[in-house]
């Protein structure tokens, strides 16, 4: 048996109860991992309420790290013991996850298994954003809201080693200071960005935004982008984008708008250990600042996700079996 929490129905924080349930098995093509922390990432509030809708009962939690305890039949990625990290195999809220053994990425010495935990899912997520989606390069210009956020300060990290000019939104005077520590070249307010933007642009707009609060940014986002620019709308923490005419596009510049997903971006095993790779590289050689904000005890996974909705935190939440 193990602990672990379950949603029995969609809700607010309190349908995130402890429950007593069978360990999982690991089946063909699958190992079982004993978990030392569950990252807390946005998906799982959406995930919770209902707007991604889950079959119920579920244990939540898209992200994990600890060790492998037992494998299944054709396992070859990873052996019992290896010290492992994975994301977007939904289950991590627990003492115990069976995940796809294709999914598990083995950690270097020089990360500890929280910061695996703390850096997977957001950091893999700001790799592609920032590498993929819109490959930054030098002069570049990025515009990226909720910058000290759990991928909003990675993608700033990577955003800067790229050698783009990086514009930021946060809420607070101690985000902003967070930010511009990291390398944010200019900090601004969200009620005035898109003006903002166009003033340090000198009227150009920048050639990416990545948005990831939805509904409150989305016409602003669309407004501060340059001609032929990319709206790179990744998340919606704010509430969904609902309404939307393609014929703006035109209208502000010929733009781009795309809303990719990770589970794209990591699509096969070798794009996922390359982004491993080099996030596991630059926190080795002390590149990239992974902030765990407050770890919680399992059975208070309702305030974690209390405190990332409430705009209260910045990098990391992690719950701790
Ligand atoms: P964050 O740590 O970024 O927390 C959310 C932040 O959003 C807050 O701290 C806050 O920062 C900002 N925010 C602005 N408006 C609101 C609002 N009305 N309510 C709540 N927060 C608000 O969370 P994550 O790093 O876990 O996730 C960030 C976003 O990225 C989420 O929307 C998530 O869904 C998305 N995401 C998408 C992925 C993808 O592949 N598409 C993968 C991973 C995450 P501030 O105080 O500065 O406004």
């Amino acid at each position: 048996m193990m602990r672990a929490i379950q949603v029995t129905r969609p809700g607010g924080p309190e349908v995130l109860g402890m429950a007593e349930l069978p360990a999982p098995e690991p089946g063909a093509g699958e190992v079982r991992i004993r978990l030392e922390a569950a990252g807390v990432n946005y998906i799982d509030i959406y995930q919770r309420t209902g707007l991604y809708p889950l079959e119920l009962p579920f244990t939540p939690g898209m992200e994990g790290a600890g060790v492998v305890d037992a494998v299944g039949a054709g396992v070859t990625e990873v052996s019992a013991g290896a010290r492992v990290a994975y994301a977007m195999s939904v289950g991590s809220y627990a003492e115990y996850a069976v995940v796809p053994a294709a999914a598990v990425v083995e950690l270097p010495a020089a990360v500890s298994t929280r910061l695996g935990a703390a850096v997977f899912l957001q950091g893999l997520t700001a790799h592609y954003l920032a590498a993929s989606t819109v490959p930054l390069e030098a002069g570049s210009t990025a515009l990226v809201h909720a910058a000290a956020g759990g991928v909003g300060r990675l993608l700033v990290q990577i955003a800067k080693r790229r050698g783009a000019t990086v514009l930021a939104t946060v809420s607070t005077a101690a985000k902003e200071e967070m930010v511009r520590a990291l390398g944010a070249d200019h900090v601004l307010e969200y009620a005035d960005f898109p003006a903002a933007t166009a003033r340090l642009t000198g009227g150009a707009g920048v050639d990416v935004v990545y948005d990831s609060v939805g509904q409150a940014t989305f016409d602003g986002s669309l407004a501060a982008l340059g001609r032929r620019g990319c709206l790179v709308s990744y998340g919606q923490s704010s509430g969904p984008v609902t309404d939307f005419q393609p014929a703006r596009l035109a209208q502000g510049g010929s733009l781009y708008l795309t809303r990719p997903t990770l589970g794209d971006y990591i699509a096969d095993r070798d794009e996922l250990l390359a982004r491993c790779r080099d996030l596991f590289a630059w926190m080795a050689a002390g590149e990239l600042d992974v902030l765990i904000h407050r770890e919680y005890p399992l059975a208070e996974a309702g305030a974690a996700h209390e405190a990332l909705a409430s705009r209260a935190t910045t990098g990391k939440l992690l719950l701790i079996p």
